[in-house]
């Protein structure tokens, strides 16, 4: 990436970690036999697939027999929602503010989806009156961490809700934004089912990873060679899979001394905006989210518009609100936790990673200030 970029937007996707751009280099090049195959080329692209496996189950607290490598966090979603409703029967249900790949999947399926907090966290109450008003329900999809506002959500307590009120539903979680900030190892036991996605944590694009914890109970979306047991046919990406691996091995030792030093920097970039900006609202408070999500709500300036400077002085930053039928619309997200349309329109989601310096945060204050007050005028 070009150095005079200053990237907030890690929560899009995160630069590659360097040692996971080294480990995969093998694999393209030299070691690029089938992974199924029989010879002892094929042989060593297998077990270094297995070693990655070893090193993805540790992290995530399971077992290896548990991990099966797919596509995308997307591919992972799919997988855990329809494989479940196939195998199974019944609805799905999850909350209003999930990713599209979980949301949209539960509306294909003609699912149930349940409120949130004002948070973005789901209303415990309406999980447990969703269930007990679903008997059949296949499998309840709840996301650890909210890819647009950053929110935490407790899966302990869900896990108890779901195990009380529908004790045959399976429970999945979309941890894609969690593996960064979260133990995985702490949320894993509490469901049967969850998705990671590699290009989140510093690893490739188009590696995704399903935890199917105790033996298949959903069906496969992708059948046809068999690989990854059964579980998701199609050769195995050996170099992704290497390279993800690794990233979350880097991403797993560095938890929590990156969550120390960039709760600084994060509170800088917010304080840094509020001191010289009047109506910057921070959508979600610290205590509710995760250290590298800066998520603001900036009044009198529309998202678009204020990410276009931003653009043209070399910040990245996102919104989730996207342009419907000519006008502006806010994000499903925000509109689910009951922000005010006008506060929603000016949206500014700055999410920080492990690349992130104080420089960075300086920089952003330097072109946002202005931006915001040349979009008032
Ligand atoms: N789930 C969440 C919470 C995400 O943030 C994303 C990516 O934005 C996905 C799923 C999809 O992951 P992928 O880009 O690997 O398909």
């Amino acid at each position: 990436m070009d150095t005079a970029i200053t990237y907030l937007d890690h929560a899009a996707s995160a630069p590659m970690r360097p040692e996971a751009v080294e480990a995969m280099m093998p694999y393209l090049t030299g070691f690029y036999a089938n992974p199924s195959g029989s010879h002892r080329f094929s042989r060593r692209t297998r077990q270094a697939i297995d070693e990655s496996r070893d090193v993805v189950a540790d992290v995530v607290g399971c077992r290896p027999n548990e991990v099966v490598f797919t596509g995308c966090g997307t591919e992972s979603d799919n997988m855990a929602i329809a494989g479940a409703v196939s195998r199974r029967g019944g609805v799905a249900i999850c909350p209003a503010a999930e990713h599209h790949a979980v949301l949209h999947v539960v509306e294909h399926l003609g699912g149930v989806v349940v409120g949130v907090d004002d948070f973005g966290s789901v209303h415990l109450e309406a999980l447990a009156q969703a269930l007990d008003e679903h008997p059949d329900v296949a499998v309840v999809s709840v996301m650890a961490v909210n890819n647009e506002v950053g929110t935490i959500t407790d899966i302990a307590a869900v896990s108890r809700i779901v195990r009380r009120h529908a004790p045959n539903a399976l429970l999945h979680t979309d941890a894609v934004q969690a593996a960064c900030w979260l133990d995985l190892r702490e949320v894993t036991p509490h469901v049967d089912l969850l998705s990671l996605s590699a290009h989140k944590f510093g690893g490739p694009k188009g590696v995704g990873v399903l935890v199917e914890r105790g033996g298949p109970r959903i069906d496969p979306l992708i059948i046809g060679g068999g690989q990854e047991r059964e579980r998701r046919s199609g050769t195995q990406n050996t170099a992704g899979i290497v390279a993800t691996a690794v990233a979350l091995r880097l991403t797993d030792a560095d938890r929590d001394a990156e969550a120390l030093r960039l709760a600084d920097l994060r509170d800088g970039l917010v304080k840094g905006l509020q001191s010289r900006l009047d109506g910057v609202i921070e959508t979600v408070p610290v205590e509710r989210k995760v250290v590298g999500s800066a998520h603001v709500c900036i009044l009198g300036v529309e998202s678009e518009a204020l990410l276009y400077l931003l653009d043209e002085a070399d910040v990245c930053a996102s919104a989730a609100s996207a342009c419907a039928s000519g006008a502006m619309e806010p994000s499903h997200v925000l509109a689910a936790m009951g922000v005010d349309r006008p506060i929603a329109l000016g949206a500014l989601r700055l999410t920080l990673g492990y690349t992130t310096t104080e420089a960075d945060i300086d920089r952003a204050i330097e072109v946002i200030v202005p931006a915001v007050e040349r979009l008032r005028r």
